[in-house]
């Protein structure tokens, strides 16, 4: 039995060596995350390098995905940390204060200081501190409703707040320099406030020649005020849970989470949920029930993937939490029977999204009638077929052959798909000789068993974006 959910992994000083990437991969992660906001940009390159290294080794697609800090603002003080009172004022200030005379602290993104409003609210460190701007003549203070020490670099967050921030900043620049360098799969923008944010990225990368697809995180009302062209414009969606539950009312996260991905699935985009999934496995060797539950019902809500940040990145056993993503995904998988055709509509102009239901309705009336189905198997070009077909979320693999190396890396984080590589010939159809092939290379891999049935999609010449035009039962 194949993992259908993707894992991604957050690399981080827990997880980098090449031993940790390959235990990491062969417990069930198919993507790994390269988080901008911490370690410098040539920390980043080198580990991006260690796992396009090892995956190549062991002859495994693995994606690679960086995530650019965008318009995220983070705290910035002169010392490691301050210890902050309750009532306490601090001053927030365009600058690091140099001089210890005024207690306070300065952001990343000092522009927006001169637009916060007497009254409003800002939090700090994923909502652990709460403050109140109170503005003295010029002078932006912060009063403090909470008390503890806040370390410099944690998060700040102006709920509901909308500024002129531009969409990247010098280090996400570099970033995309390190993707170009390093053929890098996915690049996540947080904070994405709108369609034209990702339009912005696109067009950065482009520059760079970079055939990387767009991730859009979902982490502020802004961006759900504008969800539907935000899904238009990106390749992929993140439901990005953590700065999501301090820029809304955390109650609400689940339901943007069950809403987002189901839009996803319709526009044929895949969809990743985020953030402190397995949170406590950080420092203990097992989760509680409730995180448990959490990954199981993502996968109740169809998520594309399932994503770790400190757990692999920093915790005390990244492996084992690997492990228990998987052994939740694998057994929640077979069980969640919804049918998804209730909500997907195409256009019959569409043929590779009609040849697709086609496909599905088939598999459908196979296992009503208990017939086994050991999988789908395409050949597919851009990678196309892969994704719509993955929309219904089958409960078995999607084989994908295909010839481009970047294609296989971009399907890494689809629900259900397994790509896999395949030389072909322009000129020619897919016939017997590829069919033949294709099944012997899943056979050798252990993919699938003699006597199995499979349905196969394919176009009618490779080369020529045809798109699916054929169904076979093989
Ligand atoms: P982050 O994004 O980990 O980069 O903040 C994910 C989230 O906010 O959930
Ligand atoms: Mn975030």
């Amino acid at each position: 039995m194949q993992k259908l959910t993707k894992i991604i992994a957050t690399i981080g000083p827990a997880s980098d060596s090449q031993d940790k990437i390959e235990s990491l991969i062969r417990k069930g992660v198919n993507v790994f995350r390269f988080n901008f906001k911490h370690s410098s940009v040539e920390w980043h390159g080198e580990r991006i390098k260690r796992v396009n290294a090892v995956a190549k080794k062991m002859g495994i697609p693995v994606g690679t995905l960086i995530d650019l800090a965008g318009p995220e603002i983070r705290i910035r003080m002169k010392d490691e940390s301050i210890s902050i009172e309750t009532d306490e004022e601090l001053l927030l200030s365009e600058r690091t204060l140099k001089e210890a005379k005024v207690k306070g602290f300065s952001i990343t993104r000092p522009s927006v200081i001169d637009h916060l409003k007497d009254g409003q609210h800002v939090v700090a460190d994923d909502g652990a501190f709460s403050f109140t701007v109170v503005k003295k003549g010029s002078a932006v203070y912060l009063r403090s409703h909470t008390k503890g020490v806040l370390a410099t670099n944690k998060s700040l967050n102006i709920p509901g707040a909308d500024f002129p921030l531009p969409t990247l900043i010098d280090r996400d620049l570099e970033g995309l320099k390190l993707a170009a360098a390093y053929e890098v799969d996915f690049i996540a923008l947080s904070f994405v406030r709108s369609a034209s944010d990702i339009c912005d990225v696109r067009a950065e990368a482009k520059k760079h020649k970079i055939t990387a697809l767009i991730v859009a995180k979902i982490e502020t009302q802004k961006a759900l005020d504008n969800i539907d062209s935000i899904i238009d414009a990106a390749d992929g969606v993140m439901v990005a849970r953590g700065d999501l539950g301090v820029e809304i009312p955390i109650e609400q996260v689940p339901y943007y989470q069950k809403m987002i991905i189901l839009k996803c699935i319709i526009a044929g985009k895949f969809v990743i949920t985020a953030t402190q999934m397995l949170q406590s496995m950080i420092a203990s060797p097992l989760p509680t029930r409730a995180e448990v539950s959490d990954v199981a019902n993502a996968i109740y809500d169809h998520t594309d993937a399932i994503m770790l940040s400190g757990e692999t990145a920093t915790g005390n056993y990244p492996e084992k939490t690997v492990e228990m993503m998987r052994r939740t995904a694998m057994f929640y998988e077979p069980k969640h029977q919804e049918d998804i055709r209730t909500y997907i509509q195409y256009s019959a102009k569409d043929t590779t999204a009609m040849v697709c239901d086609t496909a599905y309705n088939l598999y459908r009336r196979y296992i009503s009638a208990n017939q086994e189905i050991a999988g789908f198997v395409i050949f597919t070009q851009t990678g196309n077929t892969a994704r719509i077909l993955s929309r219904y979320r089958p409960q078995v693999p999607i084989y994908a052959f295909t010839p481009d190396k970047n294609v296989r890396e971009g399907l890494t984080a689809t629900y259900g798909v397994i790509p896999l590589p395949f030389e072909y010939h322009s000129t020619s159809e897919v016939g017997l000789k590829e069919l033949t092939k294709a099944t012997k290379i899943l056979s050798e891999q252990n993919y699938i068993q003699k006597g199995g049935k499979l349905i196969v999609l394919h176009g009618d010449q490779w080369g020529h974006g045809s798109g699916a035009t054929s169904i076979r039962i093989l």
